[in-house]
């Protein structure tokens, strides 16, 4: 058995203990929370511990699973518990990636631990297939496209407004968009062309709803380089029909060789984020309990993950099922 410690329970720390508990060959020793450990209830029941309690599980658990935020749990929390376990983190910040390796691989190879960060499907498995596509396919042109889905961060943007009760932000394709891409059309598409935004807002009584569906639509970096919609709505209708967290979309590689096109698609389709983000954490900790056993160790990414050792399955099985 490969034992398991989740570092944070928040939405992904759930899906992590979900995950867990149905693979057969995984125990989950803990959750560990900087939260007063009374306070926090498990949904399976696992013992919660401080985070302060977990050096000393270091010999009790083979890989910690990160579950904080990327803004700011991350950097500091993943190369401090790196130094005492394998790890695996969700750092989902693009820009910051390359900084956030150089921090973790330093403090993992100073402890013999491996660890692999930014997992997850983008950056994660959208990464890979972006990779695998280019490699195949030199000649062309890549895209992603995301939603529709909830997008958390734009949410809480619209939640710090003033006026503003509650909100929910949809990204959303332009389906004319992934079309023309499909057609090997190659086009060059602007931010506007290819998402578009959809916003459902709970304001406060009183509040001038104009004066917030401008200042959504007006904020820069998050909405004012997307065609944008606002619906106001009652927290009741909200909570009805707005309270689960979706999300997936599209990586598509158009390419060429000579005269001859090919498109590339990778799809998903996902009814809660972050229940698949975590399945793709747990199955990421597998391969990195078998890594670090076998001496690898440092910073590791989704491209440096042998396909192999995300399953369950002995490697004779694969051959056998899955070629
Ligand atoms: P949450 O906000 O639900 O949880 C983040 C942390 O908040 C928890 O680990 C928890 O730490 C802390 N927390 C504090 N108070 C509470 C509370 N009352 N209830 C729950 N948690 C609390 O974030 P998510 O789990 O949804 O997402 C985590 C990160 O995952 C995101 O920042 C995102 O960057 C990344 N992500 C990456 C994806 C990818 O594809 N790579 C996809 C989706 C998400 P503690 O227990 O220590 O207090």
């Amino acid at each position: 058995m490969i034992k398991v410690g989740i570092a944070g329970y928040g939405n992904l720390g759930k899906g992590v203990e979900k995950a867990v508990n149905a693979a057969n060959d995984l125990e989950l020793v803990g959750v560990f929370t900087r939260r007063n450990p009374d306070s926090v209830n498990t949904v399976s029941g696992v013992t919660v511990y401080s985070m302060d309690q977990a050096e000393n599980f270091k010999d009790d658990i083979d890989v910690m699973v990160l579950c904080g935020g990327s803004a700011t749990d991350l950097p500091e929390q993943t190369p401090a518990l790196a130094s005492m376990f394998n790890v695996v983190d969700s750092f989902d910040t693009h820009a910051n990636i390359p900084e956030h390796f150089k921090n973790v691989d330093e403090a993992a190879k100073a402890a013999n631990k491996t660890a692999a960060i930014s997992i997850g499907w983008d950056p994660g498995l959208f990464s890979l297939n972006r990779l695998i596509a280019e490699s195949i396919l030199p000649e062309g042109k890549t895209y992603t496209f995301w939603g529709k889905g909830v997008s958390q961060g734009h949410s809480d943007a619209i939640r710090r407004i003033d006026g503003v009760a509650d909100a929910k932000q949809y990204t959303i394709p332009v389906k004319e968009a992934i079309e023309s891409v499909r057609n090997n059309e190659r086009p060059d598409l602007t931010t506007r062309q290819k998402h578009i935004r959809e916003c459902f807002v709970v304001a406060k009584e009183g509040a001038d709803l104009q004066k917030i569906e401008d200042e959504i639509k007006n904020m820069p970096n998050y909405f004012s380089d997307y065609d944008t919609t606002v619906h106001f709505i009652s927290q009741e209708e909200l909570n009805k029909n707005h309270g689960t967290l979706p999300h997936g979309g599209f990586v598509l590689r158009s390419g060429s060789t000579g005269e001859n096109n090919h498109l590339i698609e990778y799809s998903l389709n996902l009814d809660s984020n972050p229940e698949f983000t975590a399945s793709v954490l747990t199955a990421v900790a597998r391969a990195i309990a078998r890594m670090n056993a076998e001496g690898w160790t440092g910073a590791k990414t989704i491209f440096d993950i042998p396909a192999s050792y995300l399953s369950d399955k002995s490697a004779e099985e694969l051959r056998a099922t899955m070629l």
